[in-house]
């Protein structure tokens, strides 16, 4: 199964950042929307907050590497998950406090409803392991969001991610073994 089939198979994805502390967390929420394009999810939301700079560079990647994950900031958390689950989605909200991603990947890849991500920052409120219909452990070892986001996607679309190639990308890397080689598409 490639990408396209498993996220017909599996839903679509969506990947939502809470807790953003702007003057601590701006490297690390960029790369949690970089990893959610590159691993194949279809939007990134930053919750409860907008912050101009992560959305513009994150618009500057896709601008180049192409894809078309939706991008979206400034939405109430608490309202947006329960507004999901109410539209038929379900929750998996990525803590270490959860149940094993080994042991319940299979469940969660049962449905084909929309799937929302949820990550955090520091110390993630009751409310979203509440209505998380998974609380998923990439392991039980505190690590990171990035880490985190990156596993489980591999984990649920079986690496096929890796291969996606943007119908609307400017620039392309070919892969080399000794030296940086893209292409300009334009
Ligand atoms: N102490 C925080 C808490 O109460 O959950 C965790 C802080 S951690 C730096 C930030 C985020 O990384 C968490 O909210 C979670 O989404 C993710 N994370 C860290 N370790 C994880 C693990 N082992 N499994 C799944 N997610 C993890």
């Amino acid at each position: 199964m490639d990408y396209y089939e498993a996220i017909k198979k599996y839903g679509k994805v969506y990947v939502l950042r809470i807790g953003h502390r702007p003057q601590r967390d701006k490297r690390v929420t960029t790369h949690v929307g970089l990893v959610a394009r590159a691993f194949g999810a279809n939007g990134f939301i930053l919750g409860d907050i907008c912050d101009k700079n992560i959305v513009e560079s994150l618009r500057r990647i896709q601008r180049d590497w192409g894809g078309s994950i939706t991008i979206e900031c400034g939405v109430d958390s608490r309202k947006y998950t329960e507004e999901w689950k109410k539209n038929g989605g379900e929750i998996i909200h990525l803590t270490m406090y959860g149940l094993h991603i080994d042991s319940i990947i299979e469940d969660i890849r049962e449905s084909n409803r929309p799937k929302l991500v949820i990550v955090g920052a520091e110390k993630v409120p009751a409310f979203f392991y509440q209505i998380a219909d998974y609380n998923v452990a990439i392991g039980n070892q505190p690590h990171s969001e990035v880490a985190a986001l990156a596993v489980f996607l591999d984990r649920l679309f079986g690496g096929e991610e890796l291969r996606i190639e943007y119908p609307n990308a400017r620039k392309k890397i070919i892969p080399s073994s000794r030296r940086k080689r893209i292409v300009s598409l334009e």
